[in-house]
């Protein structure tokens, strides 16, 4: 590989609002077959907001809402912020004992009162049950298109809440240009298998793998590696790092978090999903020059 195309390549990506870490990623694209795309955040906007509140037993609304918009102030997750904002500052309690689980929820102490934020297996696992309700609203979500999450206060499930995200405005034309490329996408989420596709079928997208746990995601490139193809990756979140660093080629978005950004070799400053594009036509072009 001469150094000269290499930067050249690095220098025309900068233009196009890709920011190559080093002159190498450009090689790592060499036989990509395989786009692997994170859902919240890459291939959605991440720019969620609170639908729905569902709440179960005595529960009421605004408390539900508030333990959970308490809690999740002191979160970075997409779901977090979205919570966090539904609920003005100054009604928010403080928490103590926060502790947030990658990937899964949070937790805390609220008033005295324990409160959990979370997916619904990462609940149970903290010994609450779900009851029909939840998981009638859970499935009500799912079926809507959209993430839901269940709230737990001392121990009982308190009430779901559904959050609507978007597909970015340039996703499909995204896509479309990977398949132009010969690269298969993948969807890899964390999100309910239901959520996940019915964006993947708006989107066409074949093939899907949803309810992932953090540690899932790398082991997903890991077994596509396996069974002989090279891949890359688009991922926004702390939980995606370890899959970015993973794969062959590993590409950030540019308003996600700083751990994705420092695993990748790519990070797209512009926003919307067809720098990934680019990126991968830039990197096939510059070695093609190589060659
Ligand atoms: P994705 O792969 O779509 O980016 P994540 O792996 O970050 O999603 O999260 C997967 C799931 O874990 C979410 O859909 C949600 O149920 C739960 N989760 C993660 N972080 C939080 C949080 N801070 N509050 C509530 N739920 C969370
Ligand atoms: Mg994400």
């Amino acid at each position: 590989a001469t150094p000269v195309a290499l930067l050249v390549g690095t220098g025309r990506g900068a233009r196009l609002g890709i920011l190559i870490t080093g002159p190498d990623a450009l090689e790592a694209a060499k036989g990509i077959d395989t786009i692997v795309l994170d859902k919240t955040g890459t291939i959605t906007t991440g720019h969620l907001s609170v639908s729905s509140v569902v709440t179960v037993g005595p529960a009421e609304r605004d408390e539900v809402l508030r333990y959970a918009a308490s809690l999740e102030a002191a979160s970075e997750h997409p779901i977090a912020r979205a919570i966090a904002v539904a609920v003005p500052a100054e009604q928010r309690s403080d928490v103590v004992d926060f502790r947030s689980s990658d990937g899964l929820g949070v937790q805390g102490s609220i008033d005295g009162v324990a409160v959990a934020v979370g997916r619904a297996t990462f609940l149970s696992s903290l010994g609450v049950e779900l009851g029909s309700e939840i998981e009638t609203a859970l499935a009500d979500a799912g079926r809507a298109g959209r993430t839901a999450v269940v709230v737990a206060a001392d121990g009982r499930a308190a009430g779901v809440v559904e959050l609507a995200d978007t597909v970015r405005a340039d996703t499909a034309e995204a896509i479309a240009s990977f398949r132009r490329m010969g690269l298969e996408p993948v969807m890899l989420t964390g999100d309910a298998e239901a959520v996940a596709r019915r964006v993947a079928d708006e989107l066409g997208v074949r093939r899907v793998v949803a309810d992932v746990v953090p540690e899932g995601k790398v082991e997903e490139i890991r077994r596509l590696q396996a069974s002989g193809r090279t891949v890359a990756m688009v991922g926004d979140g702390v939980n995606d790092a370890a899959a970015l660093a993973a794969a062959d080629l590993g590409i950030a978005m540019g308003g996600g978090t700083d751990a994705a950004m420092h695993a990748a070799d790519i990070t797209l400053v512009r926003e919307g999903l067809t720098g990934a594009a680019d990126a991968v036509a830039l990197s096939r072009r510059t070695l093609g020059i190589i060659r």
